[in-house]
């Protein structure tokens, strides 16, 4: 029998490889196709008496991502056909389907056969699951071999036997760790763990693999063998009594109860450690189900996996313009933003000139990427033949000739029209006719800069976020002018240096900086209520966000809010800022010089290290205190999250954001919006916009009237409408096609 998606040789031993390697793909997934195949496999493997045993491995240089976009993307639909039809019994149909790949895998465990694993590569999600579900697990001994199970990241957890597996491999508190971080293991850590047997050189792998089963491997799982004990020994121990009762605190404290999929681990684990193992699963199944049908799981979901993988893969690139290949690309200043800019242009293999106003400058710059590379060579993330090729990708000079033949120059000079006009003309000077412009500008008008330019349909904002090598987020930013070639040059450079785009029509702020400084205001408000400073940053952590926003304020720095907020007066007028507000941030910088991380006091100070930074008690002056008790967190966290994704909202109406997917994601990777809502716009669409509008308008009455809910809004409740459903980013693409 022939299949699609597997490959079957069997040697004279009678062990049968099986090979994933799935046609038109650069990773195997699981598909409903594959899931069907997999099962034809076991049931030929077990029924053919020649074979011995199976040494499952893959054919790719990795070994499996896990789940596919589409599938997750039907169980949904599904769910929601199945809810509309007849609620009674949706849930039903779910569970069957969420327990699809828990019993092909109990299947495999069971079938009276040996199967190994045999992991290339990078192996994640369902794939680990997989391998777990075999008698054998063998890893190839390379760096770029993963192993995780990370689901809890997009909202749901591992639910194909991994909560069960995972934690009759390896002592509870590991396993805990492991699935309710996602994180993941290199293959000396999960042999450590006990999660794999052999970690064998990567030419040695499917030999070691056959050794395992022509050494008598037993076709039994351990916890199906009798007198099974789990390491570390279950529930009833004196080291569970200690883990279980703090559990479910250490989660909360990490998590604010906001991730169900994280809670649902915990009870997997606990509950299933102390049954059978084919009920163990169910329970999981039940579990996984449950959390499936979450708010949280499908919003997580659809931006944290589906819509970052498609805006990633170029989903708002023109159709029609060329692939771009960058032989060399330009870095026109190389102070804190051109020097990360040029680090990791090189790191993802491109040539570099890095260009500031001197000799000395430009070196100075490039130490940036120098210092970077010694700290990877140190931790072992680079060689130190990679490290010293990624160095002479970056060419240091003042020599605005040596930009001739750039395919893209990325502006990084000082925030000054003057300087930037200055520095286009002489790089337009010497680039040819093809090569594109784009700014990293952080308040300019793309449309304006654009003005000094010989041909604004090649002039484009690509602007990065501090620190440029950790942030995956990049905004493309579309002049009045700006042409498809631009936009499909700079979503191909973003691509290519492994950073996620959205693409933003031109304002004040573009997208993301609007939404963070709607964050920092409300907690201008706040304070200039009296309510507790450390009320106000716990009360935003506990709403989900990564960082408090006076300590988010510190780090971008209180001097550069003021300079933004004057630049409001002057351009929009004394109303576009709040008196109180210019005042506090006057008093803070012009007065007391406090100005944030950079010069050790902000509205935190930070004494030298190891002792931690710690909310600035002068602050409590400033403002008569209300008691804790008068204060309600409920609603200081409704206030964060509401106030931010109004500004997102407003963002769509006027057309700066066009696509949801783009607000969504742009606010999780751009300034860490509370994940578990999946996003600004899924917040909204989560509760329903009519929940959201009567919400904004109750803290209107109260807060203010930046909480008015707008037209858009109104409309929308109105009507009964979503932000995915009005604004549709599919509906275009079916359009187009
Ligand atoms: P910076 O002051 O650290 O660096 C600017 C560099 O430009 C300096 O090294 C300077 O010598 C050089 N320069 C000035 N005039 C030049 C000229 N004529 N030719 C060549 N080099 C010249 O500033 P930065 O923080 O890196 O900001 C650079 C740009 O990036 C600004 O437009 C800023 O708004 C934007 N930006 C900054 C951040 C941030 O967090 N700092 C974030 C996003 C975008």
């Amino acid at each position: 029998m022939t299949y699609t998606n597997f490959t079957i040789e069997t040697d004279a031993d009678g062990i049968a490889v099986v090979t994933w390697d799935m046609p038109g793909k650069s990773m195997n997934v699981f598909t409903a196709e594959v899931l069907e195949e997999l099962d034809a496999i076991l049931k030929a493997t077990v029924a053919d008496a020649a074979i011995k045993g199976v040494v499952f491995t893959s054919g790719k240089s990795s070994f499996s991502g896990g789940a596919d976009l589409t599938m997750i993307r039907g169980m949904f639909s599904m769910l929601q056909e199945a809810t509309a039809q007849d609620p009674a019994t949706s849930k039903q149909k779910l569970f069957e389907v969420a327990g699809q790949m828990t019993w092909l895998f109990r299947a495999i465990e069971t079938n009276g056969k040996p199967w190994v694993s045999a992991i290339n590569g990078t192996c994640m999600g369902g794939a680990l699951e997989l391998s777990l579900a075999c008698h054998g697990r063998v890893v190839a001994n390379s760096k770029s071999v993963k192993l995780a199970l990370p689901e809890v990241k997009v909202g749901i957890f591992p639910g194909a036997g991994g909560t069960q597996r995972v934690s009759r491999l390896t002592d509870a508190q590991s396993a805990l760790q492991m699935m309710t971080t996602g994180q993941t293991l290199t293959p000396q850590r999960a042999k450590a763990m006990g999660l794999v047997h052999q970690v064998v050189e990567p030419d040695q792998l499917v030999t070691a693999a056959k050794q395992m089963i022509k050494d008598g491997l037993k076709p039994v799982a351990p916890w199906d063998e009798k007198g099974f004990k789990a390491p570390g020994g279950g529930v009833w121990t004196p080291q569970a009594a200690q883990l279980f009762p703090a559990a479910p605190a250490i989660l909360r404290r990490e998590t604010a109860g906001n991730y169900p999929g994280a809670l649902a681990i915990l009870k997997c684990v606990y509950e299933g450690l102390q049954l059978p193992f084919d009920t163990a699963l169910k329970v999981e199944q039940r579990y996984f189900t449950q959390i499936l049908g979450t708010t949280e799981a499908f919003s997580m979901i659809r931006s944290l996996f589906i819509s970052m993988q498609e805006l990633g893969k170029g989903a708002r690139r023109p159709a029609g313009v060329p692939k771009s290949e960058f032989k060399k690309v330009g870095v026109v200043g190389a102070g804190f933003m051109g020097a990360s800019i040029a680090y990791v242009t090189a790191a993802a293999g491109i040539p570099v000139v890095l260009i500031d106003q001197s000799q000395e400058a430009a070196d100075k710059g490039k130490a940036v990427s120098e210092k970077l590379v010694s700290d990877s060579v140190a931790k072992g993330r680079l060689t130190k033949e990679e490290g010293e090729k990624l160095l002479s990708l970056v060419t240091a000079t003042p020599d605005y000739s040596t930009l001739a033949d750039a395919d893209l120059v990325i502006e990084a000079v000082f925030e000054d029209r003057n300087v930037k006009k200055a520095v286009t003309e002489a790089v337009e000077a010497v680039i040819p006719e093809t090569t594109i412009f784009a700014s990293n500008t952080s308040t300019l008008p793309i449309s304006g800069l654009a003005e000094n330019s010989k041909r604004p349909d090649q002039f484009v904002g690509v602007h990065f976020f501090s620190p440029v090598e950790k942030m995956m987020l990049t905004e493309v930013i579309l002049g009045e002018k700006t042409g498809d070639r631009a936009l499909a040059v700079a979503l191909d450079f973003v691509g290519k240096i492994k950073k996620t785009p959205i693409v933003v029509n031109d304002t004040r702020g573009f997208f993301v900086n609007r939404c963070v400084f709607r964050y920092i205001n409300e907690a201008y408000d706040m304070l200039a209520e009296g309510v507790p400073a450390a009320m106000i940053e716990n009360a935003a952590k506990m709403a989900g966000m990564p960082v408090g926003p006076l300590s988010l304020n510190d780090e971008v720095a209180v001097d550069l809010s003021q300079k933004i907020m004057k630049a409001s007066i002057a351009d929009l007028g004394p109303n576009s800022v709040k008196p109180e507000h210019m005042a506090l941030i006057d008093n803070m910088v012009d007065v007391l010089d406090r100005r944030g991380r950079k010069n050790g006091k902000g509205f935190y100070d930070y004494p030298a290290k190891p002792a931690k930074k710690s909310l600035w008690p002068g602050l409590k002056e400033f403002y008569p205190q209300k008691p804790a008790g008068d204060v309600d967190v409920s609603v200081l966290k409704q206030r964060f999250l509401v106030t931010i994704a109004l500004e997102a909202a407003r963002t769509v109406e006027e057309g700066i954001v066009t696509d949801p997917r783009e607000a969504d994601v742009g606010s999780i990777l751009g300034f860490g919006f509370a994940p578990y809502t999946g996003g600004t716009l899924s917040y909204i669409d989560g509760m329903g916009v009519k929940t959201f509008v009567e919400l904004a308008e109750k803290l209107a009455a109260q807060y203010g009237s930046h909480f008015k809910p707008t037209q858009l809004l109104k409309d929308m409740a109105a009507k009964g409408e979503t932000f995915y459903g009005r604004f549709d980013p599919y509906a275009k693409v079916s359009q187009a096609a």
